[in-house]
């Protein structure tokens, strides 16, 4: 790349270019949310019911809608996608001073729900194919550090034991999941998937959310389809659903009147206003899936004459929900990052860097970790382009 601000330039005419012509001036916001199925619809019911908060016909609505979308018995509507987390990492036995295995290049949200549970975040690196947990390092890095003890695995450098794993479909493009789920079993880990960012992407032909033993979905502002800000916890085990829900609505025992909860439980239900404005958003996901899917399209179309970059794109077992359209730096590109970033938000175009690894955040810093490579290359060459359905 010689000459770094006439290169800006014709990333900016890309962009503009695959995100929409009759855009030129407005800003292109990262992900912004559309609201054209029956959102107002479905929250004016909700609103005419008085039925606003944690007991109402929207949650239960949403729930077997989500549940038959993804192909899971059971979903359990929560206030977020960190909350979802959070009890999902419960649900599957993470005590205090265990460790769980998490990539270090995903959001915070990931580290801080093992940190909740009094757990300790322990990094992994990623796969440049994928952008998610490398299986391949992963496996030798066990074979190295783990050994397992009447069907527990231990950290034998700390001698915590490692008790789950938390792989991440980074952007929404799937990780490879399958080789993820057999050493877990080899090692008697627990798989939970973080599919926050995942909602529609297929692994193999199967939903994202399907893989864990508990899958957690986020539906924030700014996700593939939103409730506001709200998540879902998603299992096959009828029994993990049914604590799910009991420890996510304080615990509390069925009774007409009476206040007895038998556990230390959470605040972390799915208000009915919020499950309203989702399930009217996941009425459209088939939509916005095949409108991500063109502008993923135009997108690699618009950058092909682009030396140094490329667009990531799904690798062959994965069909991408392409939640964020994620473009990445090649060799010797990396070092300008910033420096385009900067160009593309004077052109109003938002898009924005990958996430800090966790493992270079002070407060995980210590945390267990093996060399973490391509998840600090990763960090340097991607750029996530505007992505909302509308464009
Ligand atoms: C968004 C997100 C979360 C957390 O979801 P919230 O609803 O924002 O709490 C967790 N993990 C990943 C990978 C995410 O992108």
């Amino acid at each position: 790349m010689k000459d770094t601000a006439d290169y800006a330039d014709n990333m900016i005419a890309a962009v503009r270019k695959a995100a929409s012509a009759s855009r030129t001036q407005a800003i292109l916001p990262l992900h912004e949310p559309v609201f054209q199925g029956n959102e107002w619809k479905y929250v004016k019911a909700c609103l005419d019911s008085t039925f606003v908060s944690s007991v109402g016909e929207y949650v239960t609505r949403f729930e077997k809608a989500l549940a038959e979308y993804v192909g899971v018995k059971r979903a359990v509507a929560v206030a977020s996608g960190t909350a979802a987390l959070h009890v999902a990492l419960r649900l599957v036995g993470v005590e205090k001073n265990d460790e769980v295995l998490l990539p270090g290049l995903t959001f915070v949200a990931t580290a801080n729900a093992v940190a909740y549970c009094g757990a300790v975040p322990h990094f992994v690196d990623s796969d440049e194919t994928t952008l998610g947990l490398a299986p391949c390092q992963l496996k030798e890095y066990l074979r190295d550090t783990a050994i397992v003890k009447q069907q527990q695995c231990f950290n034998s450098k700390t001698g915590r034991r490692i008790k789950a794993a938390v792989p991440v479909h980074t952007f929404g493009h799937p990780v490879d999941i399958a080789p993820l789920l057999d050493l877990c079993r080899m090692y008697h880990i627990e798989l939970v998937e973080d599919a926050a960012e995942a909602l529609g992407s297929l692994y193999k032909g199967k939903h994202a959310g399907s893989f864990g033993r508990v899958s957690a979905i986020s539906f924030n502002g700014n996700k593939i389809i939103t409730a506001g800000g709200g998540g879902a916890i998603l299992t096959d085990d009828e029994e993990l659903a049914d604590r799910a829900r009991h420890i996510t609505t304080t615990a509390k025992l069925p009774h007409p009147w009476e206040y007895v909860h038998d556990d230390i439980g959470y605040n972390y239900r799915m208000p009915n206003l919020n499950a309203a404005l989702v399930l009217a958003q996941l009425e459209q996901l088939p939509a916005f899936l095949a409108k991500k899917r063109k502008l993923a399209e135009a997108y690699a179309k618009a950058f092909k004459p682009l030396e140094g970059v490329r667009l990531f794109t799904e690798p062959a077992f994965a069909r991408s929900n392409y939640w964020l359209q994620t473009l990445l730096l090649e060799e010797g590109t990396e070092g300008k990052r910033d420096q385009l970033l900067t160009a593309l938000h004077e052109a109003n175009i938002l898009a924005r860097p990958a996430w800090k690894p966790l493992h270079q955040l002070d407060m995980y810093q210590q945390c267990p970790r093996m060399e973490m490579k391509n998840a600090e290359k990763l960090t340097a060459a991607i750029i996530n382009l505007p992505s909302g359905a509308a464009l």
